[in-house]
């Protein structure tokens, strides 16, 4: 598909007047009394007078009816699966991602704000393109993508156009994943749970002080975390590792211990810091902290913790081992795969280990 065409009216009247139309009604909510509505596709659980938006800006009550986004994309791009990150998911693998406006938080150092924040902040400057699922399927086939993402934005709150695009894209051996800001509902999961297998969710902190200035509470995320490995998706774990916010040993042990209490298996990254948006003020992570914090998961435990986005100078961090003998199985620099021993079956060649992932 083109990747240029734009709205009509882009441009030419305000930006919520445009995605208003670029709506349909949603699944994802019930009717109260008086024409309100309370949706459930983040852990908001806005309640939303007749003409009224959500905390995400983008989902609307029109008429005692929940209207959502529908039929755009903001952003579309063949990504390699390493980069959402997705480690244990088909490593090597192409995931067709998109995303749209939009987000039920307002993290000061959204590294995509020109999209997620673009109701909120008038010098984002994101704006819909229109495309059909059919159209984007189309793209991830041509582009010989065996996963599709819906990233970039907060996914959760587009739910609905997600499902219509995965749907399709199941039937052609497509399977969906999900890069989200974990705020969400059993009402999402379970939506969203025949489509998606993959779910990446960031820990941006352990304290909840922090995570209210983002706009949540931890116990929100902790208990995404819980339910969506219960329900069986496949989740990787992200924490941005911000110097003077999330950076202490003691605060990297509680991130740590809590995904081993939910199972070792999954995998941590902790990922370098950048200054962006409205946080300028701290500073880049230094590599000497994102190998403290890996040593920190694999004290807690954990299986696979690996240091992201400082390619070359964090060790072994960016490999896959063996949990039982130590055989490195996968090797990595940045998002390229340089070497992948895993069996056909996702198991170690030399002790036969089964390792945790989608492999097949
Ligand atoms: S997605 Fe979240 S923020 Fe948006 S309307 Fe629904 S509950 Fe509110």
């Amino acid at each position: 598909m083109s990747s240029k065409i734009r709205h009509p009216l882009a441009g030419e009247m305000p930006l919520a007047r445009v995605l208003d139309d670029l709506t349909r009604e949603g699944a994802l909510y019930e009717k109260l009394d008086g024409a309100r509505v309370r949706c459930c596709a983040c852990a908001h659980r806005c309640a939303i007078n007749d003409g009224a938006r959500g905390v995400c800006q983008v989902r609307y009550n029109r008429g005692g009816a929940l209207f959502v986004p529908d039929g755009y994309v903001a952003a579309l791009n063949p990504d390699p699966t390493e980069k959402k990150p997705f480690f244990h998911i088909l490593p090597g693998s192409i995931t067709l991602t998109f995303g749209m406006l939009g987000c039920d938080l307002h993290c000061a150092n959204c590294q995509n704000w020109n999209i997620s924040q673009a109701l909120r902040d008038p010098e984002a400057g994101g704006a819909p393109q229109i495309a059909s699922a059919e159209q984007i399927v189309a793209l991830a086939r041509r582009a010989g993508a065996q996963l599709i993402g819906s990233s970039y934005n907060e996914p959760l709150i587009t739910s609905e156009w997600a499902v219509e695009i995965f749907k399709l894209a199941q039937a052609h051996n497509i399977r969906g994943v999900y890069v989200s800001n974990g705020n969400a509902t059993r009402e999402v999961l379970e939506f969203i749970r025949p489509y998606v297998v993959g779910l990446k969710i960031d820990l941006k902190t352990m304290q909840d002080k922090q995570y209210r200035q983002l706009g949540t509470a931890l116990s929100h995320v902790l208990d995404t975390i819980r339910l969506a490995k219960e329900m069986g998706f496949w989740i990787e774990i992200v924490t941005l590792v911000i110097p003077g916010f999330n950076d202490s040993n003691a605060e990297l042990m509680d991130a740590a211990r809590f995904i081993r209490s939910v199972s070792p298996d999954i995998p941590w990254h902790v990922t370098a810091f950048h200054p962006d948006y409205k946080m300028t003020d701290a500073a880049f992570t230094p590599a000497s902290t994102l190998l403290r914090a890996a040593e920190i998961g694999q004290e807690a435990g954990l299986h696979f913790v690996y240091a992201g986005n400082l390619p070359g100078s964090v060790k072994s961090y960016e490999n896959t081992y063996c949990p039982k003998c130590n055989t490195v199985l996968v090797e990595r620099y940045a998002y390229r795969i340089l070497r992948d021993k895993l069996t056909g079956e996702g198991a170690c060649p030399k002790c036969g280990e089964k390792i945790a992932g989608i492999w097949q």
